[in-house]
Formats: C-alpha cells, structure tokens, sequence
C-alpha cells in the first residue's frame, strides 16, 4: 500500500494510534495547537532542524527506521547542548505520495523509539505531499531552570577545551557508504546513520555548573569550535595529537585527522571548563559512561591554531559542512 490509499489524514490517524499521552502534555496530536506545559521554573529549550533527501540523508542505504532514529536524535543532541532535558517534539513530513506505507511506518518507528528512550512526547505536526523527495522537519521543546542553561558564549581565557567521545567516525561511515559498503554493523557506518545524542551528559555538565560553554558537533571540531569562539570572544589552541580517534577511523578512514577536524554529525558534545576544575572531568566521564579528553585551550587571541607537540601544524585542513558553499 502507498500514501495514495491511505491519504493525509489516514496517516495522521495512524501516527496518532501511535502515541499515548505524555508528561506535560494538556492537549496532543489532533488540535489546532497543541497544549503543553513546561515544569514549574522551568525555560523552555526550542530547537528546529531540517533534513532534507539528497542533501541530509540517502534513501538508498538509509533503512527508514534509522532515519527516525537519527530525526529525532539530532535535535535531543541540541537540547543537550543547552544542558537540557527534551520534552515534547512536533514532526513536519513532506513525502512523495507514492511512497510504501511501510516506509513511513519504518520511520515512525526509529522516531518513536528514540522518543521513548529520551522521555519526548510528539505532540503535533503537519503532513504534505511532495513531488520531490522526502523533507523532514523536527521540532523539539526542552526545558531546564533558565539559570541553568549553557550557551555558546561563556568561554573565557584559558579555559580547557573538552569534547566527549571520538570524533570522525560518521564521516567516516559516509565515506564508506559512498563506496559501497553495507555492512550496518560497522562502527562508523552506524555513528553515521544512527547517532547517539549525549543526553545525559549534557545535563550532568550543566548540572555541576562545570561547561562555561558548550555545543554539539554536528558541523565539524574546527566550524563548531568557531561557533563557540564568534559568541564567546578569544582564540583556541588545539592539539591535534590529542584528538579523540576511534581504531576504526584510523584503521579505515582515508584521512582521520581531516575526519576529525572537518567530518560533522558525530553530535558528541564540545565544551569549556576553567582548567581549575580540570579534576572534575573523570567523575562526570565515569558517570555519563562517556570519555572525556581535553584537546586544547581558550586563548586570548583570535582564531584556532592547530599544533602537534610544540610546533604547527601546517595542513589547510577543509572546513565544515556550509550549506552554501560545500557540496
Ligand atoms: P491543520 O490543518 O490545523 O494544520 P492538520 O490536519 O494538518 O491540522 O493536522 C491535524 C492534527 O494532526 C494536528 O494536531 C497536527 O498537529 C497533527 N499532525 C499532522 N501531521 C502530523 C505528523 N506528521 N506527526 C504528528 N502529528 C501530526
Ligand atoms: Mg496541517
């Protein structure tokens, strides 16, 4: 059966079957508007992206469920960056009429599955044909006490640059998609097409008041670090030795360093302590079950200066994803 036989509002009738009611939730799917409420002092977080067939993601080795998944999961990371908890999520699909309806039941089942695992409820959205290909468009309300909330722009002068996991593997599943591997349980093949969002590290972070700014690296190391630099002021150091690679990007990745620096949607979280509490990483590492390596330092210069050892580094290394220009 396609999108035909079943029709907008069939289908919204049967994403609706789907869900039950949830946390803060006065009204759900089916009103104009849907009612929620935040807990009482609490901000809430809104965050928005758009994926978009052809340039986000490829149907062709992209399982349906997968793409759910990573639907969702992009924004929980965004949330997460902020230190916040996600809570109510509104879905915004633009599909090809002539689309299996098993398709679309593959992917509300990732999206679903990721919104059990997180604590979202889906609260609304809006469904359309296209005559192109498929548009996904997630919105995610999130909430944390405002005093709370980390940003972009608290880093200071000499704080230590901080980011959790290993960086460049989805861009290194990419690049092994693009050559025809399929093998889903590879590592990097599965960072690419099902990332993990760092939910509670992110909250444990903002928790002990340790991140002074943080961001999630979904453009790259180097574009997401010079986000936090253009809100926070000063330069950056980075010490490449000390990048967190995983042993499938070196072992697989035709230029882990640039994977690294420059491949986006790891969504592990980047961010700034003061090095006094430098102590504190190991307790917060243990806790999130996330490691945690210190790459670099605020500067009070300008820009970011990659070094190996002492000396440096002298590759032009590409930069991150710009909608605009890359591609
Ligand atoms: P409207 O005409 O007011 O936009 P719709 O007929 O598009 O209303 O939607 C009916 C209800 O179904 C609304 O509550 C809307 O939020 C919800 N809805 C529509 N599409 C989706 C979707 N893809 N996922 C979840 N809820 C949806
Ligand atoms: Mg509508």
């Amino acid at each position: 059966m396609d999108l035909t036989s079943l029709g907008e509002f069939g289908l919204i009738r049967r994403i609706r079957r789907r869900v039950g009611p949830g946390c803060g939730v006065v009204r759900g799917i089916g009103d104009d508007c849907a009612v929620t409420l935040p807990a009482p002092g609490s901000a809430i977080l809104s965050t928005v992206d758009l994926l978009t067939e052809g340039v986000h993601f490829d149907r062709s080795f992209h399982p349906p469920r997968l793409l759910g998944r990573k639907s969702l999961s992009v924004n929980v990371s965004d949330v997460a960056a902020c230190g916040g908890t996600p809570r109510h999520a509104l879905l915004a699909l633009a599909i090809p009429p002539g689309t299996d309806t098993r398709w679309v039941d593959g992917f509300m089942d990732g999206f679903l599955a990721v919104a059990r695992e997180e604590g979202v409820t889906l609260t609304g959205g809006d469904t359309c044909g296209s005559k192109g290909g498929v548009t996904i468009s997630v919105t995610l309300m999130g909430e944390r006490e405002p005093a709370g909330v980390v940003g972009r722009h608290g880093a200071r002068e000499g704080d230590l640059i901080v980011v959790s996991g290993t960086l460049g593997d989805s861009a290194t599943g990419l690049e092994l998609l693009r050559q025809g591997e399929r093998d889903l349980s590879h590592p990097c093949i599965r960072r690419h097409l099902d990332p993990t969002p760092r939910s509670r590290l992110g909250r444990l972070l903002a928790d002990r008041g340790l991140a002074t700014a943080m961001i999630d690296v979904s453009d790259g190391l180097l574009a997401d670090l010079e986000h936090i630099l253009e809100e926070s002021g000063g330069g950056a150091v980075v010490q490449v030795e000390a990048i967190p690679l995983s042993d499938p990007v070196r072992r697989v990745s035709s230029d882990p360093l640039d994977a690294a620096l420059s491949g986006g949607e790891d969504y592990e979280l980047l961010f700034t302590i003061p090095s006094g509490r430098k102590g504190k990483l190991e307790g917060v590492s243990r806790e999130s079950g996330i490691p945690l390596t210190v790459i670099g330092r605020v500067t009070g210069g300008q820009g970011i200066t990659l070094r190996e050892g002492d000396r440096p580094l002298t590759m032009a290394p590409s930069r991150g994803y710009d909608h605009f220009r890359s591609g």
